[in-house]
């Protein structure tokens, strides 16, 4: 079974977006978290965005020892220098540099040719690896750029010492067939490939991020980037928490796993609610309020016999032991029984029939129903048949 690296880049590319900034003092707390919940790597910043991001990676720096910590730099001496810096005090370092390759980005924003980024990744890897040794380098955009340039650039990367090789999908674009087909691609045109580690970052601008990074996986990639919750620029990165359990309930499939703990979880996405006030969508794969409750009768029914009924993934193994069943509008007997078990008032189970209209009356006006009110109208209401 192969082992994936989890590279998380909540800090970063999370960080990054829209109403996800976070103080130094948060940053340093979330990394501690992103260490319990036993990330590869942490992606904690861009060094060269802001002095204040560049204090903010030294300070995780000294903080956090086991993941290996990474600073983002453009390929330009300066941003170089800075990550190195703020690596410093890291006990396992890595400097993460980047340049766009497809047409768009290189025409339109950088302004340069072919030759001119193949000569620019040659001088900067080099000069990146003459401080640290382990490199990251990413082609930004990759998944628009041609194959053939896409080729010439990896095998300059790598000759010039990079150690790792990010392909992502920066605009979220790629569908998984054709990423597939990327990666093949690299795989029988770079000689030297097997002896880097190949690594994913993808976007989830058309809802395709973790089946896109899962695809990847299952054609030979190692390392996959991607954040807690799924944050990140725009629609967000591919969700850690959803490529961890896909792992490990699809194993018979992927034969792949992570070193994720997946019982810290939940309380790495809770964590980042807190800081970040940036809330979760109830019906957010493993993380969302509603990702393992059951409202509907039959589903219930099911769930009450037996779990695997209608779960796929034992919420034991994920630390969540809360009630599952809830009591709403499609909810039937089976459901409200059990719940009057679970409240010992087994003693008006004879009037069940008359209890459910009650509730069923209740919900007509309230979408929810705590347990609280399922003993008001239960005990307030009924009378006891005595027998
Ligand atoms: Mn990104």
């Amino acid at each position: 079974m192969k082992t994936i690296k989890v590279f998380d880049t909540t800090l970063r590319d999370g960080e990054q977006s829209p109403r996800c900034s976070m103080t130094l003092e948060e940053k340093v707390e979330f990394a501690r978290q992103l260490e319990r919940l036993n990330v590869d790597v942490i992606e904690a910043g861009f060094a060269a965005s802001s002095p204040k991001d560049l204090k903010a990676i030294e300070e995780i720096s000294k903080n956090v020892t086991k993941p290996i910590i990474t600073s983002l730099a453009r390929l330009n001496k300066d941003d170089i220098d800075k990550a190195y810096e703020s690596l410093r005090f890291a006990k396992k370092k890595r400097i993460h540099v980047f340049i766009a390759t497809s047409k768009i980005h290189m025409e339109n924003k950088l302004n340069m040719t072919e030759q001119q980024v193949l000569n620019k990744v040659k001088e900067m890897v080099k000069y990146a690896k003459s401080l640290c040794d382990d490199i990251e380098f990413s082609l930004e955009d990759a998944t628009r750029t041609e194959k053939e340039f896409m080729v010439s650039v990896i095998k300059e990367a790598i000759n010039s010492g990079a150690t790792t090789i990010n392909i992502p999908d920066t605009v979220g674009y790629i569908t998984p067939t054709e990423y597939k087909e990327i990666i093949e691609y690299i795989k029988n045109n770079v000689p030297n490939i097997d002896t880097i580690t190949l690594s994913t970052h993808c976007h989830n601008d058309l809802g395709l991020g973790v089946a896109n990074t899962l695809e990847a996986i299952k054609n030979g990639v190692t390392q996959v980037e991607c954040t807690v919750n799924g944050i990140g620029e725009r629609a967000g990165n591919a969700a850690l928490e959803e490529i961890v359990m896909a792992l490990k309930i699809r194993n018979d499939y992927y034969n792949a796993d992570t070193n994720i703990d997946i019982k810290e979880i939940i309380n790495s996405s809770k964590l980042l609610v807190d800081i970040t006030g940036s809330i979760v969508q109830r019906n957010k794969p493993i993380v969302g309020e509603n990702a393992f409750k059951h409202e509907a009768g039959i589903h219930q029914h099911g769930v009450l016999k037996n779990k695997s009924t209608y779960e796929i993934i034992n919420t034991d193994d994920l630390g969540i032991n809360n009630d599952n069943i809830v009591i709403g509008i499609h909810s039937g007997k089976h459901a409200i029984i059990n719940k009057m078990k679970e409240l010992n008032l087994e003693e008006y189970l004879d009037n069940i029939d008359e209890i459910v209209i009650k509730i069923k009356e209740y919900l007509e006006t309230n979408k929810t129903i705590d347990d609280d009110n399922i003993r008001k109208i239960i005990i307030g209401n009924v009378k006891v048949k005595r027998k």
